[in-house]
């Protein structure tokens, strides 16, 4: 079994979601007291919150660059960013570290892929939803075309993520909003929606809409759990 490095705390709502999927997944394929081998670089968020908004992305790159580094140096076998936003600087991280960045658009791409769909709705911070690094990478990838909301409810996503889901407070007010937001997503053609900020599993539920619904906080944690038992047999 490998190690697993994971950059977390972006925010810490959602790294959980990370260790208790890795951690049951490795009880489930081994069973008795096994559990995953981790190591968790967990950031202040208030600190990479504050390149965003100031649009220091280089910044909050090199930040995240040094604890990749610091994981693997660590003994990690692979990096996972435990955020879709921060893949925006999943270039510069990957040029800090020689393991291999697991990437979360790939994590769905190819669960999407997988369910044979081919249009698919985004829910996320602004900048997953509007900027190219997201989508683009279904796109060519997977062949996957993504719908986003109209402005105002961009906004709205955004607001809910930073103000609420980050702080812990999940109301049900956001959750109707969210979900009607799914519905403008489904009228325009989605087959599915990918919940690409990390904190919306929380908020919004399989059993809350018919569309099929792509967390990827657990997507990639499956997709890193998958890749620490490749060619590791003997070392589980
Ligand atoms: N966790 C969120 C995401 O998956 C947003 C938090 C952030 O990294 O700014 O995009």
């Amino acid at each position: 079994m490998k190690t697993i490095g994971l950059l977390g705390g972006m925010s810490w709502e959602s790294t959980t979601l990370y260790y208790e999927f890795l951690n049951r997944g490795v009880r489930e394929r081994l069973g008795g007291l096994h559990s995953a081998k981790i190591l968790l670089h967990s950031v202040d968020f208030a600190e990479i919150e504050h390149c965003q908004v100031s649009g220091q992305w280089q910044k909050a790159g090199d930040l995240l660059g040094a604890a990749a580094s610091g994981l693997q140096n660590s003994g990690a076998d692979m990096v996972l960013i435990c955020t879709n936003l921060m893949h925006k600087v999943a270039a510069q991280i990957e040029s800090h570290i020689s393991v291999p960045l697991l990437h979360i658009a790939d994590a769905a791409g190819q669960e999407i892929a997988r369910q044979g769909l081919k249009k698919v709705g985004l829910l996320g911070a602004i900048y997953t939803m509007e900027e190219d690094f997201y989508r683009q990478r279904l796109l060519e990838k997977y062949g996957v075309e993504v719908v986003i909301p109209a402005r105002k409810e961009r906004e709205l996503v955004q607001r809910v993520i930073f103000e609420e889901l980050c702080r812990g407070e999940f109301r049900d007010e956001s959750k109707a909003a969210y979900l009607s937001i799914i519905e403008e997503l489904e009228e325009q053609g989605a087959e599915g929606v990918i919940l690409g900020c990390t904190e919306i599993p929380l908020l919004v539920k399989p059993e809350d809409t018919t569309l099929p619904l792509f967390n990827t906080a657990t997507l990639h944690a499956a997709y890193a759990l998958e890749e620490s038992f490749v060619a590791s047999c003997a070392a589980a």
